[in-house]
């Protein structure tokens, strides 16, 4: 067979290389034949293999520790769920067998849970591996599982259950390829978690046959099938050069001209600073202040906040930090702020808007922020805290937050660039904001029309399209007429070739999931600024994200061959 390019979500930004093994099949499915034992002795049997089954889960979780651990304890309580027990002792009285209501009571649950789409929907694996392991224990053969044809190898599965995927021993699994799954599936939490390069949600996996050697490339999101000597060779030098800038000493984010690209941190909450600086981040580009509010039935208090802003603020001394005010809505409802029932709800009453709605709370997040800067300060060497809004869409709501704002005397104000509308509009925006901060998940999402939650659609989630690229470089353009900074805090910005292309369309920082780091200081030092401007246009002369990303690549590689034939 000839080389071919498979399709799907990466996580993480890792490639590696093997030899295909497939992940067995699922039992057969029972057949609807009456009980020979009577539904006494059948209820007996379910019981005892439900209750097997959630024992061994949990002691998997034990074994396995951290993440893996809630989501194995979440499915043993699938397995003990009573409205399950309830649909499977009807089946039991109407004389089924143990097998098949075990089959037919969790098929009907998977179906609910698939119903309900999105986050739910992608627990119905989940359930599924439940169902076969209670099936294979009550016919006394082992559950399927993770093969072991005696070499490492790349783990190839429709979907993988939490129970395989938090015990996979990351000596033999090179990567992972799954053809189901969207990005927030447990298999791909748990594969982010322990850093296993993997692709999922990548249908044509399905043809990848066992012994074949694939290229698993979590950054594209891509897996090469058959591929080329030469692909392999750039392969394992990209995971070489991964593992070079994992252990390389840490520098201020540049280029290979010297031009700076300060390399910040997205910190989800204050106890992820410490790592960050640990891992080389020379401030905060996106602190996002949701996690004080998601948790709660109310808003916090002033003093609660404060207290945790400081504890950023003096953990980055010396240092930029940009605090996002509250983003509520959509992927992350707030009850107290917007309880009214929205058909699109990411088309609704989000971001700025919801705090706009409850001024109070926008007010007490400013005080807390001020305050807290003001605490900092007092003690020692300030941070250089800049507060920007979620959602911006109308020069009109820029104005209204820098002026909140400044009221509160935060001296550095911005918005996030995160719907077309305002990057469209970005030279005017930035005639009144201090920065501008592109979000490009948001961006992505609202450009190409496409659920950043859904797994469906995950293909058009991809900030490597050329009309987000358009988008970025038109609000780059703005920041250097303006002479303002435009920084990059979408997940566009941890992908190591994509952070260059953004260099290249203007972007002036970049700020990412802090273990991302490494990879795009390493990257940013291999390309001048006029090398990333190329890189840029021809990314976005593409005419879709693939094509584009293919561009970039190319371009780059060219770059690189340029600087080697030089003396
Ligand atoms: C974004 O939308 O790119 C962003 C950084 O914000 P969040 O992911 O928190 O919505
Ligand atoms: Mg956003």
């Amino acid at each position: 067979m000839s080389m071919r390019r498979i399709h799907g979500v990466g996580i993480g930004l890792g490639v590696a290389q093997g030899t295909v093994a497939r992940m067995a099949a699922p039992l057969p499915p029972p057949a609807d034949d009456p009980s020979t034992i009577g539904a006494e002795a059948e209820t007996a049997r379910v019981t005892e293999a439900l209750a097997a089954v959630a024992r061994e889960l949990e002691e998997r979780g034990e074994q396995a520790g951290g993440d893996a651990r809630d989501v194995l304890e979440a499915q043993a309580m699938m397995a003990e769920d009573p409205t399950l027990m309830d649909e499977v002792s009807q089946r039991l009285a109407r004389g089924a067998t143990a097998e098949w209501a075990v089959h037919d009571a969790f098929a009907v649950f998977r179906e609910t849970l698939k119903a309900v789409g999105g986050y739910l929907g992608e627990r119905a694996a989940d359930l599924d591996d439940v169902a076969q392991r209670v099936i294979a224990r009550l016919r006394g053969v082992p559950a399927p599982g993770v093969p072991d044809p005696g070499h490492p190898f790349v783990l190839v599965a429709t979907d993988l259950a939490p129970a395989d995927t938090a015990l996979l021993d990351l000596d033999k699994v090179l990567a992972l390829v799954t053809s189901e799954g969207g990005p927030t599936s447990h298999t791909a939490i748990l594969a982010r978690a322990a850093g296993i390069v993997a692709v999922v949600g990548a249908a044509d996996a399905a043809e990848l046959a066992d012994g074949e050697t694939v290229i698993v490339d979590a950054a594209a999101g891509v897996v090469t099938a058959d591929p080329a000597p030469e692909e392999l060779e750039r392969a394992a030098r990209r995971a070489a050069d991964r593992a070079a800038a994992a252990s390389a000493p840490i520098t201020p984010g540049a280029l290979a001209d010297g031009t700076p690209v300060p390399l910040l941190a997205n910190l989800g909450d204050p106890a992820g600073a410490a790592q960050a600086v640990d891992l080389g981040a020379e401030g905060v580009g996106l602190f996002r202040t949701e996690f004080l509010f998601l948790s709660s039935g109310r808003a916090p208090a002033v003093a609660e906040q404060r207290a945790a802003y400081e504890q950023v603020l003096s953990a980055f001394r010396g240092a930029k930090v940009v605090a996002r005010v509250l983003d509520a809505g959509a992927d992350k409802p707030l009850a107290f702020l917007n309880d009214a029932h929205e058909e699109n709800p990411a088309l609704g009453l989000r971001g700025l808007r919801a705090l706009r709605a409850n001024e109070d709370i926008l007010r007490e997040q400013l005080t807390a922020l001020a305050e807290a800067d003001a605490a900092v300060r007092a003690g020692g060497e300030a941070a250089d805290l800049w507060v920007m809004a979620p959602m911006v869409a109308t020069v009109e709501e820029t104005e209204y937050f820098v002026a909140l704002a400044r009221e509160y005397g935060i001296r550095t104000a911005g918005v996030m660039v995160e719907v077309p509308s305002s990057a469209l509009l970005a030279d005017r925006i930035l005639r009144h904001a201090d920065f501008a901060s592109i979000g490009t998940n948001d961006l992505t999402q609202y450009t190409l029309a496409a659920d950043r939650l859904l797994g469906s659609v995950a293909g058009f989630q991809d900030p490597w399209h050329p009309a987000v690229l358009r988008l970025v470089q038109e609000v780059g353009r703005a920041g250097a007429a303006h002479g303002r900074p435009v920084g990059i805090c979408g997940e566009a910005a941890a992908d190591p070739l994509l952070a260059v292309v953004l260099v290249g369309l203007g972007a002036t920082s970049l700020s990412m999931a802090p273990t991302a780091l490494a990879d795009v200081r390493a990257s940013l030092r291999t390309h001048t600024l006029d090398d990333a401007r190329r890189i840029a246009d021809a990314a976005l002369a593409a005419d879709d994200a693939a094509a584009a990303r293919d561009a970039a690549r190319k371009a780059a590689d060219a770059e690189h061959r340029e600087g080697e034939t030089q003396p």
